[in-house]
């Protein structure tokens, strides 16, 4: 965008000051972060925009990340899924990030699931990564979903080091998204990948399946107390968003969006586990936590993952009837996981991702992805129909 066109663009967009709904928001986002991605800005580089005195940047600014924009004295958050979803039918997801390193021959035989690559071999989890983007994924999910402080420092680990490991594992994913995006063939028809940070269930700390039943007993504060510094942390070392994703429980969903006013600068999306086609992990009705958790403005979309594709279809439908938000949906391959036995358990039900995944899109899924024992090709099977789709 030539200075010109970025001068009528805000020019416009002043003369909306204080008329301005909702509604316009999301649209002036809209097509203010198209104008600056079609113009190939970095947004990255630009902080704490105020569009109404906006000038392009002459040069970027080093190490800035842009998570806030203001207008006339108002935040309007950078969210990259409502970015994507401007130029693109569907945001694609990644897959299985910790299954698909043990394919690769990473020892996961630990408390520290996949956080134990991160000590250990932090190298695969970046070409997981770049696996993911090739195969088509619009984002990367970060190996923080079993990395915290309690997990490391029980390992020996100062707290110092605890948080430079779980910021490693955003530093790993962003190395990944900038080395696929540095080769322009890459970038021809679609956007350019962003980061969410894994924010995993309290459950997935104890290491003993919890996290699929949500059983634990601990208070709307004591939970908060468990994310508020790895939260900090993620969002201190560059991710785009958070993914407070897996969660069994509606006490730990009021705790994270009681969390997010304390990091109002960040977007994310909150996925929950079912135990079936009405239910979360821990017996709540999905409708009641989705009608209570997705008004929240920092919710960029909600859902759910880690759970059979057999019950996702239902699942939508209740969404969409409670809220207009985007729809987030990942399931796992259909097996459960046991925890007595360290071991996935029953039928696989991914068998041709593509047109499943597809027909979730119809019933109005939006962001659509892989969790535990999906794969790069079940991501290119996505791929594959929803970049020939029409927005
Ligand atoms: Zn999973």
């Amino acid at each position: 965008m030539s200075e010109r066109a970025a001068q009528e663009f805000f020019k416009d967009a002043k003369k909306k000051a204080g008329t301005l709904k909702p509604a316009t928001f999301h649209t002036l986002r809209h097509s203010f972060a198209t104008h600056l991605l079609e113009d190939g800005v970095d947004m990255r580089y630009i902080q704490d925009l105020r569009l109404a005195t906006f000038r392009p940047p002459k040069q970027p600014l080093e190490g800035a990340t842009i998570r806030r924009l203001v207008y006339d004295g108002q935040i309007i958050m950078a969210n990259p899924i409502q970015t994507i979803l401007a130029t693109q039918a569907l945001v694609i997801l990644d897959g299985a990030l910790a299954t698909e390193l043990e394919r690769r021959g990473g020892d996961l035989n630990d408390p520290l699931w996949s956080a134990k690559i991160l000590l250990e071999q932090p190298e695969i989890i970046q070409q997981v990564h770049l696996d993911y983007f090739r195969a088509g994924a619009d984002c990367a999910t970060t190996a923080s979903y079993q990395a915290t402080f309690e997990g490391f420092m029980q390992r020996g680990l100062s707290h110092a080091q605890a948080r430079a490991l779980i910021q490693k594992s955003v530093q790993l994913a962003l190395r990944a998204r900038d080395e696929f995006w540095s080769e322009p063939a890459n970038r021809i028809g679609r956007a350019r990948p962003f980061i969410a940070a894994s924010v995993g269930p309290y459950g997935a700390f104890l290491h003993d399946g919890s996290e699929y039943r949500g059983d634990y007993a601990l208070s709307e504060n004591e939970l908060m107390e468990f994310h508020r510094g790895r939260m900090a942390a993620l969002i201190d070392a560059g991710a785009d968003m958070l993914a407070c994703e897996t969660i069994p429980t509606l006490v730990e969903a009021r705790a994270l969006v009681r969390l997010l006013d304390e990091f109002p600068n960040i977007t994310a999306w909150f996925s929950f586990t079912a135990r079936d086609g009405e239910h979360i992990s821990h017996g709540e009705r999905f409708a009641d936590c989705i009608a209570e958790v997705a008004p929240h403005p920092q919710i960029a979309a909600i859902g759910v993952n880690c759970s059979s594709p057999r019950f996702i279809s239902p699942l939508i439908q209740t969404v969409r009837r409670v809220t207009d938000k985007p729809i987030v949906v990942y399931p796992n391959s259909g097996e459960t996981f046991d925890a007595t036995t360290n071991s996935w358990q029953g039928t696989i039900a991914c068998a041709d991702f593509g047109s499943q995944t597809r027909a979730w899109y119809e019933l109005g899924a939006r962001v659509i992805g892989g969790c535990c024992r999906t794969t790069p090709e079940h991501i290119h099977e996505i791929a594959l129909w929803a970049r020939a789709t029409a927005i």
